[in-house]
């Protein structure tokens, strides 16, 4: 029983006739807040699918309030007591899973496979994890405070998950939350602010605010935010450290990436092979950890690039809402233009363009790319596209070197048989995140985050519970890593 209900179709075009007047703000428990709106797209079709507010600075200074009086109270329940309604919202994720994912697919253009097979779940399993924690903070950090208000901005790729990585440990540690979503997918986080309601989460305690960079500004320089906690491009990540430098705030920020995926001589290939469809061609590659940089021993490149290239000939580009579609719609024209232009430019640097087929509109076809040298655009930029890379390396130590040639440094994936070469080789890779024979896992009890331009801080496990509380020892801004 694969792909939506068709009730939950049903029920998501009820729900979006029931606000076609428009969303207001998530604000102290209620929708509030009149004013310009601005129009939801279906990416895969490019019909409007909702209006939604503009928000202002002063409503960033509603939501804060709100944050703020909410507070004291939050903080001041027992922990068993914060981890109940934690434990509520993840049963009703659940329970509402199908509508949330034909919503995610409608908004984002994801395929519906992967929203309700992957995005849904992991939003439920985050709150899950974070109930626990919500039981667990007082003893586990006995000398550590919640920052008290937390703002976070996220981004569109995963929109209900990101919502989830940042508002169930900032809720666990004792937090308030202000979140603003990404404009092009806003929809989902609008209607968890409908589920928070419906069980019972206090009011103030998570405060939705929905607008573009300028509302997002507002929230990072807001002198009542006191953790800042962001996940979105480099270019942004920097903005925002430079705005909050010397402000005392927490900063966290999760950022772009070009991860390299390492298909040794002794690696299983055809599992290499599917591992490569997971790394670049899930969520269309919008996947700041995609592994958008294949290294290959140069002994198997031929054969492995053969087999990538059949597989990537049975890829359906498609509908999203298609249970068999493997890749959906691009999340909006302007970035389906954004990958366009970065393979035009590598096309015209020399580089060799494989593609499989995409309909017309807002889509990309998969994309293998071959003979990029390693300082052209093609190897160096983040593609946020179904594009990826394949370069030879002839030994572990080449590997390695190609590997660490880049400013970023979030994710890489090693594939060998041999897990005394597959060990070392983790041990030299410069990045926060390591898989070994696979790729793209997560999970909730494991910290993620990166090396160098992909951002500091971590998110998830432990360090992640810890970013979410002051230390009384240590002021100004600070990862607050545990030492
Ligand atoms: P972005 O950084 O512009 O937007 C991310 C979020 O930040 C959105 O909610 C946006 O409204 C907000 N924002 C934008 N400007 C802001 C500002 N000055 N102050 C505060 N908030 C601001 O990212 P994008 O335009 O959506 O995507 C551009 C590129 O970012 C992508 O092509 C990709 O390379 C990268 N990206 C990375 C991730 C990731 O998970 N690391 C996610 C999405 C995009």
């Amino acid at each position: 029983d694969y792909g939506p209900a068709p009730e939950a179709q049903d029920i998501v075009q009820d729900w979006l006739g029931r606000h076609e007047a428009g969303f207001g703000h998530f604000i102290d428990g209620t929708f509030t807040g009149a004013g310009e709106t601005f129009a939801v797209t279906n990416p895969a079709t490019g019909g409007e699918i909702a209006r939604v507010t503009q928000g202002t600075t002063a409503d960033v200074d509603a939501a804060v309030a709100a944050a703020r009086k909410a507070q004291p109270k939050w903080a001041g329940l027992q922990g068993h007591q914060r981890a109940r309604h934690l434990y509520a919202l993840a049963r009703h994720v659940q329970q509402h899973a199908r509508f949330l994912a034909v919503l995610e697919s409608l908004d984002n253009g994801k395929p519906i496979r992967e929203s309700r097979d992957a995005d849904i779940p992991l939003v439920a399993r985050h709150f899950y994890h974070h109930a626990g924690w919500a039981e667990l903070v007082a003893e586990e950090f006995p000398d550590r405070q919640p920052w008290g208000v937390c703002g976070q901005i996220i981004p569109w790729n995963f929109p209900l998950l990101m919502l989830a990585w940042k508002v169930a440990p900032a809720l666990a540690a004792g937090n308030t939350v202000v979140l603003k979503p990404a404009e092009y997918t806003p929809l989902t986080a609008l209607a968890f602010a409908e589920i928070a309601a419906e069980c019972g989460l206090p009011a103030g305690v998570l405060n939705i605010v929905t607008g573009d960079g300028a509302t997002g500004a507002a929230i990072a320089g807001h002198d009542g935010v006191d953790k800042l906690a962001f996940t979105g491009s480099t270019e942004v990540g920097k903005i925002l450290r430079r705005q909050t430098a010397g402000s005392g705030k927490g900063l966290t920020l999760e950022l772009g990436g070009k991860s390299p995926f390492i298909v040794f001589e002794d690696a299983d290939l055809d599992a290499a092979v599917e591992g490569v469809v997971d790394a670049i061609w899930f969520n269309q590659g919008q996947v700041c950890c995609a592994g958008s940089r294949v290294l290959v021993a140069e002994a198997i490149e031929a054969r492995f690039t053969e087999r990538l290239k059949a597989r990537m000939a049975r890829l359906t580009v498609g509908n999203p809402l298609d249970k068999n579609t493997d890749i959906g719609a691009i999340v909006h024209p302007v970035q389906r233009d954004r990958i366009a232009e970065l393979v035009a430019q590598g096309r015209a640097e020399g580089a060799e363009i494989h593609q499989g087929a995409a309909p017309e509109g807002c889509f990309y076809p998969p994309t293998i790319i071959t003979n990029a040298q390693p300082a052209s655009v093609l190897s160096t930029e983040e593609i946020f596209g179904p594009v990826v890379t394949i370069t030879p390396f002839r030994t572990p130590d080449d590997a390695v070197a190609l590997a660490n040639n880049t400013r970023y440094g979030l994710a890489a994936s090693i594939w060998s048989e041999g897990i005394t070469q597959a060990l070392d080789i983790a041990r030299q890779v410069k990045a926060g995140v390591i898989w070994v024979n696979g790729t793209n896992l997560f999970d909730a009890a494991a910290g993620f985050g990166g090396y160098r331009e992909s951002g500091y801080g971590r998110e998830g496990g432990r360090e992640g519970m810890a970013a979410y509380m002051r230390s009384p020892a240590r002021t100004g801004q600070e990862t607050d890593l545990p030492a």
